[in-house]
């Protein structure tokens, strides 16, 4: 398959949060109406063929694909957040970094028992967040569909977190 628009658009920073780390910076991707649109189009795609009934986006990031999406597909777009962002009654999930701890948050309304869900986010990195989220959705009944990423970084074997649902990453680095 040819490369993708964003493949060539998106920016390595060097050690960025902090030494050691290349940061995948999408912001020239964004700036780019077809190369968003070629993303959230295949993406899209992979969640119709997934059976999506909502599109669940990873905050901060996973909003800027997630909500386009289910725009597109005029399917309901729900939010997993940082914690302390969500105002309703919600779940948590703790989850390791490489130092220290992370929680994401749901709202308790936000999915409905048997609703099939896919995830979305711009980057699977160590899948941590990840599977946190499709933790929550399961722990409120909803069933995770599949999930989405434009880009995984595929040395961190994020991927065996998740392992039990299917996986659309549109670039891949190994
Ligand atoms: P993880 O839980 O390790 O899979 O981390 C995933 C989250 O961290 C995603 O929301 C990404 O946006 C962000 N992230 C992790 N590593 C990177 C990286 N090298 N470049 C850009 N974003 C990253």
């Amino acid at each position: 398959m040819a490369q993708l628009l964003a493949e060539k658009l998106i920016r390595d920073v060097p050690d960025f949060p902090k030494p050691g780390i290349m940061f995948k910076d999408i912001h020239p991707v964004l700036e780019n109406a077809a190369a968003l649109q070629e993303s959230i189009d295949l993406l899209c795609e992979d969640a119709v063929e997934k059976g999506a009934e909502a599109i669940l986006g990873i905050e901060s990031r996973g909003f800027v694909f997630g909500a386009p999406m289910a725009l597109q597909l005029e399917l309901p777009f729900v939010m997993a957040r940082k914690l302390g962002k969500l105002p309703f009654d919600r779940i948590s999930e703790e989850y390791a970094l490489e130092y220290g701890t992370a929680t994401v948050e749901m709202h308790i309304d936000a999915v409905s028992p048997g609703q099939r869900i896919y995830i979305v986010d711009d980057l699977l990195a160590t899948g941590g967040t990840a599977k946190a989220c499709a933790n929550m959705v399961n722990r409120l009944n909803g069933q995770v569909c599949g999930f989405g990423f434009l880009v995984e970084l595929g040395f961190l074997a994020g991927n065996r977190k998740i392992e039990e649902y299917p996986i659309r990453s549109l670039i891949r680095y190994d």
